[in-house]
């Protein structure tokens, strides 16, 4: 492939052993308990997985970020919820912190976050307007030399196990619809008092993401605690929000190859009047050979799209492009494989229908597809893809 290298193959050897070794083994069980794989997401801290493209100042291996493209998509092809957990930790709470935060507050919370000593929650979208922060009506007020937080979040990923929350919260009477000024970020650690955390939501796919509510009632954090300029993070969090966008086409690509690789072996082996599937019906081969080449041509625009990214490129149109793309190409790619096995495809031990189910949410979760294509029209008009 030509955006590897030997720097490149060496951690992908790396990411492969560990998912052969101790991913593979206890995947399908995660996704049939829905608990967080805290062991798995420490464990892809020690081996480096979760500080990639960090700083060596701040922990991590100052990668670039096809390194990272690969980890994902290696990963995502057995358990791609943890890939999504990695995302929520590391690009945007983490990219929150690394593009606001002061140099202290840095190396106070990347250095254990990139190593997976803390884990870390970004708790933006809340029940009214959806990821419309326009309507947001968390609320932060300062009172002496302490925040006071009143208010909720909604769908917040890696809750519970989280040791520090990035949430954000209006600071002005309102937030302003032209200018978005009035949202500031803040670290909330776990355990504070007025913190509510909920339970994780029984959802259709990414089982283990843990995935709920948390609230506010008079929650004091120290003055300190505010994250970048007052009423200002609404820039960076379209920049963190663009990296977890770039991040799902590989994982989208991991998925599709995931069910695909199963849906080959599966029709290769089961017969019929003693031929293959895939030799009997033609039906079968040509959906193999659509899937295949709808992956490839996914491969072909992630790399591209790292590639650009690591020349220094923002990619605001074309990393929305590959969530957009990639949820439509791994949730096709899944829903054939499915068909290819008939029913046992439907059975959930057989492990090829949460591909689907992981490939659907794809859609929506971070941001539904649907608004993203707004937001690349935007771009575009302006010239700015
Ligand atoms: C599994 C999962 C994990 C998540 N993790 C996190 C997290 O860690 N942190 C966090 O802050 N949030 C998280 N979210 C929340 C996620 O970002 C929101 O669900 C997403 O942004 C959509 O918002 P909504 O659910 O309120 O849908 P709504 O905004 O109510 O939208 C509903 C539907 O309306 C349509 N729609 C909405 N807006 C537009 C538009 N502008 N243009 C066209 N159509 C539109 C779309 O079809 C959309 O699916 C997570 C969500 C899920 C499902």
């Amino acid at each position: 492939m030509w955006f590897l290298n030997e720097d490149r193959e060496v951690i992908l050897n790396s990411v492969k052993e560990f998912v052969r070794a101790e991913v593979a083994p206890v995947a399908l069980e995660i996704d049939r308990t829905s608990e967080f794989p805290v062991d798995l997401f420490k464990r892809a801290g020690e081996l480096g997985f979760l500080g990639v493209t960090v700083p060596a100042e701040y922990g991590g291996s100052g990668a670039d970020q096809t390194t990272l493209a690969l980890i994902l998509e290696e990963i995502a092809k057995t358990l791609p919820v943890l890939t999504v957990a990695m995302g929520a930790h590391s690009l945007l709470a983490g990219g929150l912190i690394q593009m606001l935060g002061t140099p202290e507050q840095k190396k106070q919370y990347l250095v254990p976050a990139a190593t997976g000593e803390m884990i870390l929650a970004c708790g933006s979208t809340e029940a009214v307007g959806g990821d419309n922060q326009v309507e947001f009506s968390t609320r932060a007020v300062l009172d002496g030399e302490e925040w006071v937080l009143d208010g909720s979040k909604v769908l917040i990923s890696n809750i519970g196990v989280a040791d520090m929350y990035v949430v954000v919260a209006v600071t002005a009477d309102a937030v302003d619809p032209i200018t978005k000024t009035g949202l500031s970020a803040f670290l909330v650690p776990a355990g504070t008092a007025g913190l509510g955390v909920g339970r994780p939501e029984h959802k259709l796919g990414w089982h283990g993401s843990a995935t709920g509510s948390i609230s506010f009632t008079g929650c004091r954090i120290p003055k300190e605690s505010l994250l970048g300029p007052l009423g200002g993070c609404l820039p960076a969090m379209f920049v963190s929000a663009t990296a977890e966008f770039l991040s799902c086409g590989p994982v989208s690509l991991g998925i599709a190859e995931g069910a695909y690789a199963m849906a080959l072996e599966y029709s290769l082996e089961r017969k019929q009047q003693g031929q293959a599937l895939f030799d009997r019906f033609q039906v079968s081969r040509h959906k193999l050979v659509r899937m295949y080449g709808e992956i490839e041509s996914l491969r072909a625009l992630v790399y591209a799209t790292y590639a650009e990214r690591d020349r220094g490129e923002l990619c605001l149109a074309q990393g929305r492009l590959l969530k957009v793309k990639g949820a439509e190409v791994s949730e096709y790619v899944a829903r054939e494989a499915i068909q290819l096995f008939g029913g046992v495809g439907t059975v959930v031990e057989t492990g090829v229908e949460r591909y689907w189910r992981d490939a659907k949410v794809m859609a929506i979760g971070g941001a539904s597809v649907e608004a993203l294509m707004d937001v690349i029209a935007g771009l575009i008009k302006r010239k700015l893809a």
